[in-house]
């Protein structure tokens, strides 16, 4: 069974002329253990999926129709207590600056004792002893004697270390993670990465890694779900989207990734922007940014259909045996 599945998610915001849909019918699913990455520009809806699934979708956005389920149990009418709960618990949270995670009054050891006591059986003495041990997973250099200092006593590379420490600390099961290394320095980014993978390895986590990166998907992530303009616009194994994309919008984000060998940066942007929210195209969100365009797509929005080993919501690939619900 998935451990959490998205189906159909509809987010809209109140506009002056009617209601702005934010996501518009997003569905996939993630497995025990996986890294999905979301991926996409700006705007796209990588975050708000996120908010949705950990209930943390700020007002007036509001989920008007689909599910979420986590372990085949709904999550997405719970009451604010009801949620509290399954937040920490069962999901962990991680966001881009590890300043909003952290309480600046509280030393990080009594933030990680706090949430493993809030949700595990176990002695304040015991919480402790876990939070260190977090901590030094974690790779914090003397983790005994650093857990009676506070966030600002940390670098912001450390910093976002207790942050993923303080996401595991109940044991989750998922770890959403929304651009968890885009506020730290370049050289360090990596190591982030490359620590969140190993220890939601260990620890038998899944991970939903939000990032405008397509670099750092192809390293980290078994899955990848491309986001464009609130839908899904591909998703498939990432070896097969990022060696054989099937959607233009991926394509063209794979061009966009730097290219290490020069120090042309991102030579290969996509000509445009995505729209804003009140005024996406119709037909193919993305025909006005196509190379590949036609004369339906103007017109017709596609659905995701099989496009070789993935989904693509694309005409180039109609024709192909309809795909039913992303999984
Ligand atoms: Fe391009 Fe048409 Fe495919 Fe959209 S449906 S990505 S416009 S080819
Ligand atoms: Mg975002």
């Amino acid at each position: 069974m998935s451990l959490l599945e998205v189906k159909n998610l509809v987010v809209e915001f109140p506009g002056r002329r009617g209601n702005l849909r934010a996501l518009d019918d997003i569905s996939f699913s993630i497995a025990p253990g996986e890294i999905l990455g979301v991926v996409g520009e700006s705007g796209a809806g990588k975050s708000l999926t996120g908010a949705a699934i950990i209930g943390l979708l700020e007002p007036p956005g509001r989920i008007v129709s689909g599910q979420i389920l986590l372990q085949g149990q709904r999550i997405d009418q719970l009451r604010e207590s009801q949620l509290r709960h399954i937040r920490g618990r069962r999901i962990g949270a991680i966001f881009q600056d590890p300043l909003t995670s952290l309480n600046p009054l509280y030393t990080v050891g009594r933030q990680l004792s706090e949430t493993i006591l809030a949700h595990l059986p176990v002695t304040p003495a015991e919480a402790r002893q876990r939070a260190i041990g977090l901590l030094q997973d974690t790779g914090i250099p003397a983790a005994a004697q650093r857990i009676d200092h506070y966030p600002h006593q940390f670098s912001g590379g450390m910093r976002q270390r207790v942050v993923i420490a303080l996401a595991l600390a109940a044991e989750p099961q998922l770890i959403v993670a929304d651009e968890p290394t885009t506020a730290l320095d370049v050289s360090i980014q990596a190591q982030i990465i490359t620590l969140l993978k190993s220890i939601c390895h260990a620890r038998g986590a899944a991970v939903m890694l939000i990032t405008h990166d397509m670099g750092v998907i192809a390293e980290t992530c078994d899955r990848v779900a491309v986001l464009y303009a609130g839908r899904v616009a591909e998703i498939g194994p990432v070896h097969e989207v990022i060696n054989q994309p099937a959607h233009p919008y991926t394509a063209g984000l794979m061009a966009a990734i730097p290219d290490m060998t020069s120090d042309r940066e991102r030579l290969n942007q996509i000509d445009g922007a995505m729209p804003r929210l009140n005024a996406i195209p119709p037909g193919c969100a993305y025909h006005p940014r196509c190379p590949k365009a036609m004369e339906r797509c103007r017109s017709q929005r596609p659905d995701l259909m099989a496009a070789g080993a993935t989904r693509a919501a694309c005409w180039l690939h109609a024709g192909a045996t309809p795909a039913g619900v992303a999984r």
